[in-house]
């Protein structure tokens, strides 16, 4: 059979076309990077556990009414989305400080905000994607001023939900990063959510010990990637406990 045609291959995901117009096939890769891709690697299992976790956070704000892209998970690995027109922007939302944020403003990490803070990176690997006030966005037509007062709402609402899902398993929201894409159905268009919510755009702390159960792990050399994101899997029950989809089966003479 043809290998469907490749649409466009990222860091984390590859994308291909879907069998309907109008739809795209997400496949997640267990490729790790950070810092703009100079640090990189391959966990294995990475992208099995990021496609179920995305279809659970996707599917769960679906539920309440937040439009997303997600339309059904296929395998292991990949899933049936709505194709959007990705706007070039990285909406973070920061519940505490962290990060880039605590370097820049020099706060302890862990830091509780007076309020959530959203903010916008520009989408541009050859920049490292900097932060932009609200004005460079409207001025140079990334996105209107209604769209922005559309993804910070979205945005919110997926904090609010992903905070409570997540303090329901013991777990802290630090921060996180979504991209947000226009739908257009007709000659109608909304923003929905787009690309993927997992550990690899969140930073999750266990709200005990503060163990971190993120990508910082890979980032920061904390110990293993895919244990920490099982972890997140088996306390929201999108993996069985005593699942192992990481590991190649090893042949027994
Ligand atoms: N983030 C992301 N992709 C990026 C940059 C940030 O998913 O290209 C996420 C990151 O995992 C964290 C949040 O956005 O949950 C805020 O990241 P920050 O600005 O602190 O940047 P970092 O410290 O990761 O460089």
């Amino acid at each position: 059979m043809a290998r469907r045609k490749k649409i466009y291959e990222g860091k984390a995901k590859t994308l291909y076309e879907g069998p309907e117009p109008g739809t795209l096939v997400q496949y997640f890769k267990d490729d790790a990077t950070a810092f703009n891709a100079e640090k990189r690697d391959v966990i294995e299992g990475k992208g099995v556990l990021n496609n179920r976790l995305s279809e659970f956070f996707m599917t769960g704000l679906s539920q309440i009414g937040v439009p997303n892209h997600f339309l059904k998970r296929i395998n292991m690995r990949e899933q049936l989305i709505r194709a959007v027109e990705i706007i070039p922007l990285e909406v973070i939302v920061r519940n505490y400080a962290a990060g880039s944020m605590a370097k820049r403003l020099g706060l302890e990490e862990g830091v509780v905000l007076p309020r959530p803070i959203v903010e916008f990176s520009y989408k541009n690997d050859d920049l490292g994607d900097p932060l932009v006030p609200e004005e460079y966005i409207i001025a140079f037509g990334w996105a209107s001023q209604q769209d922005l007062d559309d993804m910070v709402a979205l945005a919110l609402r997926v904090n609010d939900f992903l905070s409570g899902v997540m303090y329901g398993v013991g777990i802290k929201l630090i921060d996180f990063k979504i991209e947000i894409g226009r739908h257009y159905e007709g000659d109608f268009q909304r923003l929905i959510v787009a690309d993927e919510i997992s550990p690899d755009s969140c930073r999750l702390w266990d709200i005990e010990t503060n163990e971190k159960l993120d990508k910082d792990v890979f980032r920061r050399d904390l110990g293993s990637l895919t244990d920490a994101y099982t972890e997140v899997a088996t306390r929201l029950g999108v993996m069985p406990k005593n699942a192992a989809p990481m590991v190649k089966p090893t042949l027994i003479n």
